[in-house]
């Protein structure tokens, strides 16, 4: 036997899959469609050569955590920064989740709230969105008052259906829930509000944020989380030790400071989420009200698979969500420069007709 069995309750579970595809137009990611600005890119150069590689880098990040912290109006013991929001809520779940315990999320949502409670070993309960995909308080209820979950996810605007949740929603949520909220506002500078202002140190509640998507840097890894001070002492006993590399340190504290590119930016493409929308609503398909930068919508006449694929024959690859449990035939276009956009629309255009 050369194979050693991986653990029981990891046999059945799948990876996470998005193909990364080579074509002309890619929309299937919610990555921003320009870099950050020239200006960035130039003081991470010159910051770069400064490093002291032999030495390991800031344990407690503080320069970047300070950065982050002032951008929310908090300290820097009130921000936990990692490699992408997905090990923010890994870290977040391996303290609070894990064997044991129970992890409820609102389907459908983000596939990986439930993939990585499941890795740390937690039970994950399955509440069910409302038709229209808002948070159904009755479900809500039902499902805390079962499975008394120690965390419960919501996810604003949620990925991949795009509504946002009311600050009244987050608020009777976190009245009902026994454990910890997380809130992931991973399109968080898209939406009119945060759930920030809720945090205190009495109430157990986090919000999640990525450098990903608005500050268009996917490819530096870094995400952060704001909570209480206890709970970020917490996470950070549970994270590795000198998790954040130099580099990620220096590209998060430069990127910060060109906040006002960073706005300038999300106020353009939620022009173009607009005009995507409305020309997609025009073709008589299925369009949902999106908060973020991406469309979720499904197609009338036609298979949601076949029109994804008609789009990727012309070198168009967008989300086919059309086989996930409750999204039967739904597929999401994230939202690209107005070119791209074009093409997009085009393509779409041709594929139904
Ligand atoms: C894209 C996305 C993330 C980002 O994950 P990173 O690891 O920071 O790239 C987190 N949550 C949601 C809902 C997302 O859509």
């Amino acid at each position: 036997m050369t194979r050693v069995p991986v653990r029981d309750d990891l046999s059945a579970l799948e990876g996470y899959h998005s193909p990364q595809v080579t074509v002309d137009v890619r929309l299937n990611t919610n990555e921003a469609p320009v870099g950050p600005p020239a200006a960035f890119r130039d003081a991470l150069s010159s910051e770069m050569s400064r490093i002291e590689w032999n030495r390991y880098p800031d344990r407690a990040a503080t320069a970047l955590r300070t950065a982050i912290g002032a951008l929310h109006g908090v300290g820097p013991e009130q921000i936990f920064v990692a490699n992408g929001s997905n090990e923010v809520l890994q870290t977040v779940l391996l303290t609070f989740a894990g064997p044991g315990r129970t992890v409820a999320t609102f389907e459908p949502t983000y596939q990986l709230h439930g993939h990585i409670a499941r890795i740390t070993g937690a039970t994950v309960v399955e509440g069910e969105r409302a038709a229209d995909f808002s948070i159904d308080m009755n479900e809500v209820r039902r499902v805390v008052e079962q499975s008394r979950p120690h965390v419960t996810f919501l996810c604003s605007p949620n990925n991949p259906t795009g509504g946002v949740d009311s600050p009244s929603v987050v608020r009777d949520v976190l009245a009902l829930s026994p454990g910890l909220l997380v809130v992931d506002e991973a399109y968080g500078q898209f939406a009119d509000w945060s759930a920030v202002e809720l945090i205190d140190e009495e109430t157990p509640l986090v919000v999640s944020r990525t450098f990903s998507k608005t500050w268009s840097m996917a490819a530096a890894r870094l995400g952060y989380l704001v909570g209480p001070r206890w709970l970020v002492a917490e996470l950070d006993k549970v994270v590795l030790p000198y998790h954040l590399d130099a580099t990620k340190q220096i590209a998060g504290t430069l990127a910060v400071r060109f906040l006002d590119e960073m706005n300038e930016r999300v106020r353009s493409i939620v022009s173009e989420r607009e005009r995507v929308s409305a020309a997609l609503r025009a073709l008589d398909l299925d369009v949902f009200d999106s908060g973020a930068n991406f469309v979720l919508f499904r197609p009338r006449h036609m298979g949601g698979r076949a029109v994804w694929q008609g789009l990727l024959d012309r070198s168009v690859l967008i989300r086919d969500c059309s086989g996930w449990p409750r999204l039967a035939d739904c597929l999401r276009v994230t939202i690209g420069t107005p070119a791209e956009d074009d093409r997009f629309l085009s393509a779409i255009t041709e594929v139904l007709s």
